[in-house]
């Protein structure tokens, strides 16, 4: 049962010493009631009442960690219902999954292709975080052979996928070090997988048709003592997909439900390109801690990991770049000079138009706090007196002898205010970015 803000502040040392970067207790407390603070931000709590308030200190929903060193992947420990709320902590883990009836050199290959799969968007590396290991040929020696073939060419985390728990103890033997997800315990098997995943401190999924099988399941799984859970709802079609995880999300969030207060995993398998593609989205916005998907087409993977990255941007945070003088390509004291702000999406939108143009250039990027070039100049982030203390700052002066600044064509309202501030002669550039290669070659002079 959830404890009330009052039931915390009463178990709080009531000093109101503000460490926990709160002006009292009992607000304090209130924040940790509505999961908004962690316990650990008190560092004057008794150990009887860190173990008292260990309920309503938890996230309601359990982050759990698979994999280990740089390959560790932790999901969960999700707060709220829509990101706007707050923010989403963990992002969706996602696996491609590998069969043990692939011949080991589709097997080899398909590995190395997985590997070597990844993507560069607004400045971040894009990785596929994990390997699920199917055992599609129910055979325990194929299975271990082609674990033994990924383990020699992956350190990615593990999903070792078998409904046999012989299969997976074998498997355990070979990688419990690395952590791996087993996958999966049913009402049939739940005692030996929950002792497995005891004894190797791995985490286990569950999995059963429906909320309500899933239910008794976890019940029962943590009365094993097992600790580190995931969810299958197993859902026949994709609406089905959608009730089950959203009510496992507001089971755990509104109504405090611990039973169910798990990631959910979710495969995503068999489909054209079109429908994976739908599918893991639909996963990724609503509310998959893990998915597995079966293509290792770039085509498919792309726009999951561009949705996903979108998704668990902290909305509080706008992704930024580090204001400076960029150079591109070999600049010498007549290249142009554009000026744009330090929203990483505007960067690496004007980037690779300026590299396109062929031409050297450089782009002076100003601190606007994340914000774009219209909402920077709305919100005065994007002022002339700003872009002048920013040219001063970088020493631009010393990089081009022209004294000509090319700016957003949406800013042109401030050419006339900047010439006055700067000393530098304002050009205009184009509105989209997508114009600069031609104003580089028709316009600038
Ligand atoms: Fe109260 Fe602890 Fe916060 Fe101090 S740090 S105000 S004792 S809750």
């Amino acid at each position: 049962m959830a404890l009330s803000g009052l039931d915390i502040y009463k178990l709080l040392p009531k000093t109101n010493c503000k460490k926990c970067g709160s002006p009292t207790c009992l607000a304090f407390a209130m924040k940790l009631a509505m999961k908004k603070a962690s316990l650990d931000q008190c560092p004057d709590v008794t150990e009887e009442a860190k173990k008292a308030l260990s309920e309503a200190s938890r996230p309601p929903i359990a982050t759990i960690a698979f994999g280990e060193g740089d390959n560790k992947i932790e999901t969960g420990g999700e707060t709220v219902l829509f990101r706007h709320e707050k923010t989403f902590y963990h992002q969706t883990a996602i696996a491609i999954s590998v069969e043990d009836t692939l011949s080991d050199a589709d097997l080899i290959e398909r590995v190395k292709a997985i590997e070597e799969l990844s993507f560069e968007r607004v400045g971040q590396h894009i990785a596929i975080d994990m390997i699920a290991l199917v055992n599609s040929s129910n055979s325990s020696e194929k299975f271990i052979g082609a674990l033994d073939k990924i383990l020699a060419d992956s350190k990615k985390a593990l999903i070792l996928a078998s409904d046999n728990a012989k299969t997976i103890e074998e498997a355990l033997k070979k990688c419990a070090d690395k952590k791996p997800l087993i996958y999966a315990a049913n009402a049939g098997n739940l005692k030996e997988m929950a002792q497995l995943a005891k004894s190797h401190k791995a985490a286990l999924a569950l999995k059963a048709k429906g909320l309500e099988g899933l239910d008794k399941l976890a019940k029962e799984a943590a009365r094993l003592g097992v600790e580190s859970i995931v969810l299958d709802p197993e859902p026949a079609t994709l609406n089905d997909a959608l009730n089950d995880f959203t009510q496992v999300r507001r089971l755990s969030l509104k109504k405090n439900y611990r039973i169910v207060g798990y990631p959910i995993i979710a495969f995503v398998r068999g489909k054209d390109k079109y429908s994976l593609v739908q599918e893991a989205c639909t996963y990724i916005v609503k509310y998959a801690g893990l998915i597995v998907v079966d293509s290792l087409d770039k085509e498919v993977l792309l726009p999951i990991v561009t949705l996903r990255q979108n998704i668990y941007t902290d909305p509080q945070k706008p992704v930024t770049v580090e204001p400076k003088l960029y150079a591109f390509g070999p600049v010498d004291e007549n290249s142009p000079l554009m000026v744009t702000t330090n929203f990483s999406l505007t960067f690496y939108t004007v980037s690779p138009e300026i590299e396109a143009s062929k031409n050297a250039a450089y782009l002076l990027v100003t601190d606007s706090e994340g914000m774009s070039v219209l909402t920077a100049w709305a919100a005065e982030k994007f002022t002339p007196e700003i872009i002048t203390e920013t040219i001063k700052k970088f020493e631009v002066e010393k990089a081009v002898s022209h004294k000509k600044i090319i700016i957003p064509g949406y800013v042109s309202v401030i050419s006339g205010k900047l010439e006055d501030t700067s000393g530098w002669k304002v050009l205009v550039g184009p509105k989209e970015a997508s114009g600069i290669p031609k104003y580089l070659k028709e316009t600038w002079q």
